[in-house]
């Protein structure tokens, strides 16, 4: 059973800013998406998470940041540009909308119907026979716009890293097995409709490419399958909506050995979080041959060199949010009032710990600003005096906050704080002395 509607996550979403459609004001933009103050810090709670699982914790991974525009070259060594398209169709009924035919067909399968068959899902009618929809945005650099100028938003930001191969090579005193990752934009012209953040038009990738000598290949892509599995699972995950799901030959692009998906139960089935695939040399020969550059990785004992082979994990930190959302989202009832809750893992929460002084007088607030001002230096910490106690908490459960301090008069006695927690809803009386070592000891439990 997935977690929650889509419909409950989407309102959340828009009530307390996390994430909303872009261009409102002027009646939005299809599949683009804006994230508020509470959405900004969760996406780089997941990006943090994953640099911290790529560098942080290893030592055979550098970073990289590549620019978007490449040479165009770029797109077609990369085989982009002839065949990087999805089959689209157009009803030819009443609604004349446009439909990716792969994802009917997938959905016709699902519901056990002809695949073979398929009708507008929108008004019923016939559909036109597909014809091929390249995803890449083009441009062109400077005024004059022709073959020569055109250039392309990166529709993936692996390419940038077979770019950069022999450059890192030559500063990053690294051997295969060894990776490069980066977190960045990419950019698809996609047309299928809704689903809030799981498509969209533009959106972060997380993506490293790990170059391995070609005997390891199965070897890593085996460890790398399961290293991205428990990855979510750290991240709060239920295993139960998690599962690995390697692609049957017909789906597996020529190149490719291999490759899983990582998939989670979202509200709309199950559906991809990250592929990991096994890509062979592919992509360096294709490198190597439209830049007449060599890209081998040279033995400086031996004097021999090879072409790596390479693991591809390529996440969305769009898709792993929206996992994150519907996984945590939860309504209980307190005191017979409903209430909504996320239960974000501590360490992916936007806010920390809220500081609430229980009356706005008797020195309260400004107790409660002071311990805030020393909390706030350790972590993601929010002062609120704004409502009575009970609505103050509640907007904290609705975006996820685990921890609640108030102050109180007793605070004035006998320097303690009450800690309540937003699972359990338990309240302890604790020192305002070792509050920040405290709280940190939760947070990293
Ligand atoms: P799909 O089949 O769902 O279109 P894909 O197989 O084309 O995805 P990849 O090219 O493997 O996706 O990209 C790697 C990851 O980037 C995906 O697993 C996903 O998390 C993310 N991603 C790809 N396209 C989009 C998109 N349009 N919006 C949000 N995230 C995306």
């Amino acid at each position: 059973m997935p977690a929650a509607t889509m419909d409950e996550v989407v309102a959340l979403c828009k009530r307390r800013g996390l994430i909303f459609p872009a261009s409102e004001i002027y009646g939005g933009i299809a599949n683009t998406y804006d994230y508020g103050h509470y959405g900004v810090l969760l996406k780089r709670n997941v990006s943090d998470a994953w640099w911290k699982a790529m560098i942080q914790e290893r030592d055979d991974i550098v970073a990289l940041d590549s620019a978007i525009i490449q040479h165009p070259k770029t797109w077609e060594a990369s085989g982009h540009l002839s065949g990087f398209s999805d089959p689209l169709v157009q009803c030819l009924g009443k609604c004349k909308k446009r439909w990716r035919l792969d994802h009917l067909q997938e959905a016709a399968v699902e519901n056990g119907e002809d695949p073979a068959a398929v009708k507008c899902p929108q008004c019923g009618g016939d559909l036109t026979e597909p014809r091929a929809f390249n995803l890449m945005f083009e441009t062109n650099i400077g005024p004059v716009q022709d073959e020569s100028s055109t250039v392309y938003l990166r529709p993936e930001t692996a390419q940038g890293i077979f770019l950069d191969f022999k450059q890192t090579l030559s500063y990053a005193r690294k051997k295969p097995p060894f990776g490069i990752a980066q977190i960045g934009k990419s950019f698809r012209n996609e047309i299928t409709p809704g689903n809030f953040i799981f498509r969209t038009l533009e959106f972060e990738q997380m993506e490293m490419e790990f170059f391995v000598p070609p005997e390891e290949a199965e070897q890593w892509y085996e460890y790398w399958c399961q290293e991205r599995l428990n990855w979510y699972v750290k991240l709060g995950i239920n295993p139960e909506r998690l599962r690995l799901r390697p692609h049957e030959a017909d789906e597996l692009s020529f190149y490719s050995s291999g490759t899983s998906d990582v998939e989670y139960l979202y509200p709309i089935g199950w559906s991809e979080l990250e592929g990991v695939a096994n890509r062979g040399n592919y992509d360096l020969t294709q490198h190597a041959e439209h830049s007449r550059q060599k890209l081998e990785w040279k033995d400086p004992q031996t004097g021999k060199g090879y072409l790596p082979h390479v693991i591809e994990p390529a996440a969305g930190l769009g898709r792993t949010m929206l996992a994150l959302l519907c996984e945590a989202y939860d309504e209980d009832e307190i005191g017979g009032e409903k209430r909504t809750v996320l239960r974000l893992h501590p360490s992916m929460a936007p806010i920390k710990v809220a500081v609430l002084p229980l009356l706005r007088k008797d020195g309260h607030p400004e107790k409660a600003r002071e311990i805030y001002e020393a909390l706030r230096k350790r972590m993601s910490t929010e002062y609120d005096d704004g409502g009575n106690i009970g609505k103050r908490y509640r907007r904290q459960d609705e975006i996820g906050t685990p921890y609640g301090i108030t102050v109180d008069h007793q605070t004035f006695e006998d320097d303690t704080v009450t800690l309540r927690d937003r699972d359990s809803l338990s309240q302890e009386r604790v020192p305002v002395a070792g509050l920040a070592d405290l709280l940190e000891a939760k947070i990293n439990a």
